[in-house]
């Protein structure tokens, strides 16, 4: 395949303004170029390998520390307010009869918890608000770590190149391997997730047996030994989300698309409060979707010219009990563009993607550590009580509060002189330290 050289950049008027080019268009990508242009960097692209997209997934939780770093970027976050659930509250409830063991806020759990494709929509909209490009169909294949400007070659056989490349390519990342050089291993979590969302007939609606969840916004967990079970009632109503998460060593693929098995759903539920069990029941098809790990990764950032560096699920990804994954990526794009406003010139750009690494570990490690715990607490606590012992609330409440109350903004600048020094000094001396 004939080749194209790399394309012109045009050179930025401020002399510390990057040029950069995302590559995934998915709500990491877009907060990323969101970011950059609001710290006054030029994003030449955003580049997504698939043709358009669609309304794709299904429940996805945004938190009051996402929400205020877009806020800063000029975005509307009401337009997020108002196409998530309007519940104020989630009950959490035994698996065998509903019975409610805590009750919570609902900004306390996933904060706004909305369709994924309807809130990658907006984010989508926030980008071409900007006039920042998006190329669907771009496909990235290669990569070369070269300074000062990276080159990127996508399937077409076009090259593109920027100061700084940001990789934001998801869960099956392509830089993790061809950038970092790491091998791409999912860890079997031992759980997989069977997930359904539709919009319930009439028959279903009508239904006394089915409708309970059915009036109106709301969110409740079913939890149950080695099992949960998410209800998110969506627009009024009208869209119904069930998310069963279920023991599982077998060798599902890792995809959200792998079709699920209705009547292993069926045989799971069959001792689970009625109220909830029937609509389940007559779900017409579900996906099944194998929960893995990633093991954390030494370093997000390539080691030739420190100019190419992973954001969201490509470095950090998180299970879903986290609610957190869209979150955590939209803070890494704050500390990112953050870092990259304090150095002092073009030439510093390997301070701050290095500074950015060193900032963002330990919070992600720590937010990816909470979803596993609240997991292991829900499937955990009904085994060890009995069914007439009362369940102490606090056990089974979810303790996201703490990770809301962040700015990643203000954290880099707060923590910035004394990384930036560390920074200096393993480049003096030669070596990066792991981050793990
Ligand atoms: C189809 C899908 C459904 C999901 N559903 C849910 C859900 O229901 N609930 C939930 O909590 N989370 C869901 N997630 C995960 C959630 O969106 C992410 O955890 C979070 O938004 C952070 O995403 P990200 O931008 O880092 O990665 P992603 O959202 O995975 O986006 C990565 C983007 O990169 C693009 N890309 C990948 N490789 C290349 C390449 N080589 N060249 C160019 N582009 C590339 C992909 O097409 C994709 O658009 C889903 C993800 C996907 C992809």
């Amino acid at each position: 395949m004939e080749t194209q050289g790399p394309k012109a950049l045009p050179s930025p008027h401020n002399p510390l303004s990057q040029a950069t080019i995302v590559i995934g268009a998915g709500l990491g990508g877009c907060a990323a170029a969101i970011a950059l242009h609001h710290h006054g960097h030029k994003v030449i692209c955003v580049l997504d390998k698939v043709r358009e997209f669609g309304r794709l997934g299904d429940s996805l939780g945004l938190g009051e520390n996402a929400l205020k770093l877009l806020s800063h970027w000029n975005c509307d976050v009401d337009e997020i307010k108002r196409i998530g659930n309007q519940a104020p509250n989630m009950k959490i409830r035994r698996w065998s009869d509903g019975k409610v063991l805590a009750e919570q806020p609902l900004m306390d759990m996933a904060g706004y918890i909305g369709h994924r494709g309807d809130y990658h929509d907006v984010f989508l909209n926030w980008v071409s608000e900007r006039n920042i490009p998006i190329r669907m169909g771009s496909e990235v294949i290669a990569y070369e770590d070269i300074d000062p400007q990276p080159i990127i070659t996508l399937k077409s056989g076009e090259k593109l190149s920027a100061d700084i490349i940001i990789a934001a390519d998801g869960i099956k990342s392509l830089a993790r391997p061809l950038v970092l050089k790491m091998r791409d291993d999912p860890v079997n979590s031992g759980y997989a997730c069977f997930r359904a969302f539709f919009k319930p007939d009439q028959s279903i609606r009508q239904d006394p047996t089915c409708n309970t969840y059915l009036q109106g916004d709301c969110v409740n967990f079913w939890i149950g030994p080695d099992t949960h079970l998410v209800q998110n009632t969506l627009r009024g109503g009208e869209e119904f989300n069930w998310i069963l998460t279920h023991k599982d060593d077998g060798d599902v693929p890792e995809s959200w698309f792998q079709p699920g098995d209705m009547d292993e759903v069926r045989r799971l539920v069959t001792d689970l409060d009625p109220t909830i069990a029937e609509i389940v029941r007559r779900t017409q098809s579900c996906l099944d979707w194998k929960i893995c790990y990633r093991e954390p990764l030494p370093t997000w950032v390539s080691e030739g010219s420190h100019r190419i560096a992973l954001l969201g699920d490509s470095c950090h990804a998180h299970l879903p009990t986290s609610a957190q994954g869209a979150s955590q990526a939209v803070e890494s794009a704050g500390c990112l563009a953050t870092c990259l406003g304090l150095v002092r010139g073009r030439e510093e750009v390997r301070i701050a993607t290095r500074a950015y690494e060193k900032l963002r570990f330990r919070r992600t490690r720590e937010s990816q550590s909470n979803g596993e715990d609240l997991r292991d607490r829900w499937h955990g606590v009904l085994k060890e009580v009995d069914e007439e012992r009362e369940i102490d609330p606090e056990d089974v409440k979810v303790k996201n509060g703490w990770l809301y109350a962040f700015d990643a903004e203000e954290d880099a600048r707060t923590r910035w002189k004394t990384i930036r020094e560390v920074v200096e000094g393993e480049f003096l001396a030669g070596k990066i330290s792991p981050l793990c």
